[in-house]
């Protein structure tokens, strides 16, 4: 409780004080957006080459045959991954601002650079657009769910229909500072199909959308509950990636 007023505080504060950076706090002028010039520059996609199916980037001189360490242990109904930006600074900022320090006005932002980041040629007929959906105690006390916030706009430049059709339980708690195989497990069992959606997604390819991609525990969990539920063919789309280890 005393978090969501923090954010009420913290919201009332973008409303009144002149308009800053999300990014780096800098003056903005008015019509300029939510994030500065500068910190657009900033922000950087993955390098080439990158892995065909997950778009890690690979490092030149890698044998193509040699398989992706980031995305080999994926479930296969996760067929491929596209992500905006590299998480990096600002891009950490923008994430944790949208996610923790309320700002929502972020979305539509983060968004445009997410739908350049995967080409409409890519996008299989009749695809959902689905948001990786968080626990109803974490987007009460939010007040929304980034990664829905995100695939609303996703949904709206592409003119696909957005569809809810999982829910997250609680229990796996936060998936910070854990291993990848701890991240695995800890996800297994949390997405449960919204029986209501469940005609809609069957047959259905799905673009799943979220915040963030780490180790694609998540968006591996989600994809087989989505397989679960018929859908045949799983792209996923982030903002950021993270890439433990590499940097
Ligand atoms: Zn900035
Ligand atoms: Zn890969």
């Amino acid at each position: 409780m005393k978090r969501t007023a923090e954010r009420g505080v913290q919201r009332l504060l973008h409303l009144l004080l002149p308009p800053a950076c999300a990014g780096c706090e800098a003056p903005l002028s008015a019509e300029g957006g939510r994030v500065c010039p500068l910190c657009r520059t900033r922000l950087k996609e993955p390098p080439h080459p990158r892995c065909t199916r997950c778009h890690a980037p690979r490092g030149t001189g890698l044998p193509a045959s040699r398989p992706c360490p980031e995305c080999s242990d994926w479930p296969e109904v996760l067929a491929r991954a596209r992500t905006a930006v590299l998480m990096a600074s600002p891009a950490d900022t923008l994430v944790h601002q949208l996610k923790y320090g309320g700002w929502p006005e972020l979305a539509p932002f983060m968004a445009a650079r997410m739908t350049r980041a995967f080409p409409t040629a890519e996008l299989s007929a009749g695809s959902l657009v689905v948001p990786v959906p968080t626990t109803p105690s974490r987007e009460r006390e939010r007040g929304y769910n980034q990664a829905e916030l995100l695939a609303e706009r996703v949904a709206e430049v592409f003119g696909l229909p957005l569809v809810k059709a999982l829910r997250r339980v609680d229990g796996g708690g936060t998936q910070v500072a854990l291993h990848r195989h701890q991240r695995r497990s800890n996800v297994e069992d949390v997405f449960r199909p919204v029986e209501a959606r469940r005609v809609e997604t069957r047959a259905r390819p799905v673009l799943l959308v979220d915040d963030v991609l780490t180790t694609g525990a998540t968006a591996g969990a989600a994809a087989q509950a989505l397989a679960g539920m018929g859908a045949r063919d799983v792209s996923l789309l982030t903002f950021a990636r993270s890439l433990p280890g590499r940097d």
